[in-house]
């Protein structure tokens, strides 16, 4: 398609959103093949509050980032959800998916057992997929305490310390501190 089309159709789609039921708009745009302007972010935000939260979720604002690499964070007390531009670009059917979790955020911080009933009765996912690119199939995020250095892995390390600081053999002194999962939502 060119760009002035997928212009056209973006205004027509937002046109369109105002007669559009929370359901359809949800649909709308699970079913596009492009990822959604900031301002169609902004209406799927009140969709989903209506389809899945009677409305009651306090009002937030969903920005992209073009910096985020992983799909999602938010920021409850600024009441802001920025959606990960390079993580939807490669799956952007997973827009609803991300801001839904986001969503749940706005109430619960954190991802214990009421997250989780929440993202159960939402239809939401608990993890991100791996993404392609620099990080592709790592899960988990690791630095050492001596010289700062990062280690992305797939697996989790028990007894492992820094390669750079200790010279060769397990030194408990540099072993690696787990920094967070680079496949979560956030
Ligand atoms: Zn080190
Ligand atoms: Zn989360």
């Amino acid at each position: 398609m060119r760009k002035v089309e997928i212009e056209a159709l973006r205004e027509h789609n937002l046109d369109l959103f105002d007669s559009m039921s929370p359901a359809s708009i949800i649909e709308t745009i699970s079913a596009s093949e492009r990822i959604p302007t900031e301002s169609e972010l902004n209406e799927l935000f009140d969709a989903l509050n209506e389809q899945f939260f009677a409305g009651g979720l306090p009002k937030a604002r969903v920005e992209w980032s073009s910096r985020m690499k992983h799909a999602g964070k938010c920021m409850s007390m600024q009441r802001i959800i920025r959606l990960g531009e390079s993580y939807h670009r490669y799956y952007p059917e997973d827009v609803v998916d991300t801001l839904k979790h986001e969503m749940i955020h706005l109430m619960i911080p954190s991802h214990g057992a009421d997250f989780k009933k929440e993202a159960r009765r939402i239809g939401a996912s608990f993890h991100a997929k791996n993404y392609p690119g620099m990080l592709r199939g790592m899960k988990y995020l690791y630095t050492c305490p001596g010289c700062g250095a990062m280690f992305p892995s797939m697996k989790r390390y028990r007894e492992r310390s820094c390669g750079k600081c200790s010279k060769g053999r397990y030194d408990p002194r540099f072993k690696l501190k787990f920094v967070r999962r680079l496949d979560e939502k956030l």
